[in-house]
């Protein structure tokens, strides 16, 4: 049996977005030490953090002396070479491990695993000819939030089209009708027990998440099998931490796996306020070997994201969110806030998740219009 790692312990973090950030507030708040890699001194995380190694993620040398000063390391993206997460698990462990990023970070070899271990997906191929259109041609590394993928409609000319991916290797897959999407949220501890959230609804917007809704409006065998889809990845991977599983849902019931991401989540922020346990808390609890906590909600939820286009005349008037009092801020300290991306989010707490769409898009809205 492996020794838990308790409070005091130093854990590593790879990478210092938004989702390292609320992992090391929560784990800060439970006595544990948080040092960080990153590019820039002044990322996210490392505004939290007690240290920070300024490096790029394949940087061996800078990865090699964060990992001397860790007891365990975990990651805020799935975009580190797992080459280097290899090595490193030579010095201390690495939670998800290498052979997890590898599956993971590469979408051909995620979409083989997916095949492989029978679980059902998009009509995908590496040969666009194959794929009858509309399909979706998408990098095969490094993509996220919609970046690195291209829209092929019958109309669209393949050379321009092409030359979007920069050269990228790509896989192509056949554009899917669904009629919703939803995403499983879990954990996976170090013994191999399991803590499912409830499911989430999520809305996009030019391929970014807009909203999450939770709990999702399923029946119990739908929500059952959504839930065994995700078990059956988390195991079959070994993974440890927490794992969202993006999957479309079709007309006719049927389920269809997107794609894996081994780490916290967007659709996963509602349960910071809204469960028991936060998935921060609970990725915290499984890449140490604590026992997991209660996924259980407490409340219903509505997530929605605030994108940089809200900053265009400078930062958004925050009355209309601290006003409600159902609504929590979060800010993640990015000091450029470019169209598209992430500045935050906002999650409003009501059993009622219905009107809270409503009241998250009059909100949006209001802060669009100052
Ligand atoms: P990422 O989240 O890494 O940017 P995804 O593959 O999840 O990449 O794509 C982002 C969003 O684009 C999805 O959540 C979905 O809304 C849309 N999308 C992606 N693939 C398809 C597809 N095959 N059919 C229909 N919509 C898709
Ligand atoms: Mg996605």
């Amino acid at each position: 049996m492996t020794t838990a790692l308790g409070p005091g312990a130093t854990i590593g973090v790879l990478g210092g977005g938004q989702l390292g950030r609320m992992m090391a507030v929560t784990a800060r708040q439970m006595g544990y030490r948080i040092v960080v890699l990153d590019p820039s001194p002044r990322c996210p995380t490392a505004q939290v953090s007690d240290g920070v190694v300024v490096g790029a993620l394949d940087d061996q040398d800078a990865a090699r002396h964060l990992a001397r000063q860790v007891d365990v390391i975990t990651l805020d993206t799935e975009h580190v070479p797992a080459d280097l997460l290899a090595e490193l698990e030579t010095i201390v462990p690495v939670r998800p491990g290498a052979s997890v990023l590898r599956t993971i970070q590469d979408r051909l070899v995620q979409k083989q695993f997916l095949d492989r271990i029978g679980l059902p997906q998009a009509t995908w191929s590496e040969d666009i000819a194959s794929i009858p259109r509309p399909s979706i041609l998408k990098v095969r590394r490094a993509g996220y939030d919609g970046k690195g993928q291209v829209r092929l409609d019958a109309e669209t000319e393949l050379a321009p089209a092409l030359a979007k991916l920069h050269g990228e290797p790509y896989v192509v897959e056949e554009v899917v009708a669904f009629t919703r999407e939803i995403s499983v949220v879990l954990a996976r501890g170090l013994g191999g027990e399991i803590a499912i959230y409830p499911i989430a609804e999520n809305m996009h917007r030019r391929h970014v998440l807009h909203t999450t809704r939770a709990p999702a409006r399923m029946a119990d065998d739908r929500r059952a099998h959504a839930e065994k889809i995700a078990v059956c990845i988390a195991e079959e991977l070994g993974h440890v931490g927490v794992m969202a599983v993006e999957m479309f849902e079709l007309a006719d019931g049927r389920l269809l796996v997107n794609e894996i991401a081994p780490r916290t989540h967007n659709s996963g922020h509602y349960t910071y306020g809204a469960c028991a346990t936060s998935q921060f808390e609970q990725h915290v609890r499984a890449v140490c070997g604590l026992p997991l906590g209660d996924p259980r909600a407490l409340t219903g939820a509505v997530m929605v994201n605030l994108i940089g286009d809200l900053w265009a005349a400078g930062p958004p008037p925050w009355h209309h969110v601290l006003a409600r009092p159902e609504a929590r801020l979060h800010l993640y300290g990015k000091d450029a806030p470019a169209p598209g991306r992430k500045m935050g989010h906002v999650v409003l707490l009501d059993d009622d998740t219905d009107r809270a769409l409503t009241n998250a898009e009059a909100m949006i809205s209001a802060l669009a219009r100052r």
